[in-house]
């Protein structure tokens, strides 16, 4: 893919969680669904070829159905199956407690290239704050859900969060080559800048 070709628009959810409109050429891709198809389909007249989850927490899949109902495919981690449909681990449990039904999940294999439409989209495994986050690298375009935010990093003391996980996936990350980052929550960074915030809590999570 030319990256200078892709085009991002975000849209912030009612839990200030960015959903990302990733637009290549004549179609596009959606990162989470966080937000309602009405209002994706305000920002994008491009048909939408896959819902990519970055994880199985309520915010971030809120709206999944209504993709479902459209038939849009969706790609998660394997993990994210039992997420959706338990409110411990989707985290609904503070929210009234939501069960999502969906006809199918994709399941992504770890750190390979899927190939949908134009679009080549590497998934790489980031468990951590929950064990199903996955970060998706588009182009040099970085989308890390909860795992990386541009000033700190995601909670990692839910019940399938695991601090050990969290420090392999941060060096994952640290390793990794891309230019921007775009977030699951907050605003969107760049590699360099995360050159300090990703070392700073290598080391807190290090020593503590
Ligand atoms: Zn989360």
């Amino acid at each position: 893919m030319e990256s200078g070709k892709i085009n991002i628009k975000s849209k912030e959810g009612e839990f200030n969680q960015n959903s990302y409109v990733v637009e290549y050429k004549d179609s596009c891709i959606l990162i989470d669904a966080g937000v309602r198809y009405d209002e994706i389909k305000k920002i994008t007249n491009k048909p939408i070829l896959a819902v990519m989850l970055t994880h199985g927490h309520f915010d971030h899949i809120e709206y999944i159905e209504e993709y479902d109902r459209k038939k849009i495919p969706i790609y998660a981690s394997a993990y994210t199956k039992n997420a959706i449909n338990d409110p411990k681990l989707n985290a609904s449990y503070m929210f009234g407690s939501k069960v999502y039904k969906v006809s199918k999940i994709n399941e992504l294999k770890d750190d390979k290239i899927i190939k949908i439409g134009e679009f080549e989209i590497k998934s790489l495994s980031t468990p951590g704050h929950t064990r199903d986050s996955v970060c998706y690298l588009i182009g040099d375009k970085l989308f890390s859900g909860d795992t990386l935010f541009s000033d700190s990093i995601g909670r990692y003391d839910f019940i399938d969060s695991s601090k050990q996980d969290m420090l392999k996936s941060l060096l994952k990350l640290d390793d990794l080559d891309y230019l921007e980052l775009y977030p699951g929550h907050g605003r969107a960074s760049n590699k360099e800048e995360q050159n300090q915030n990703i070392k700073r809590w290598i080391t807190i999570l290090n020593r503590f």
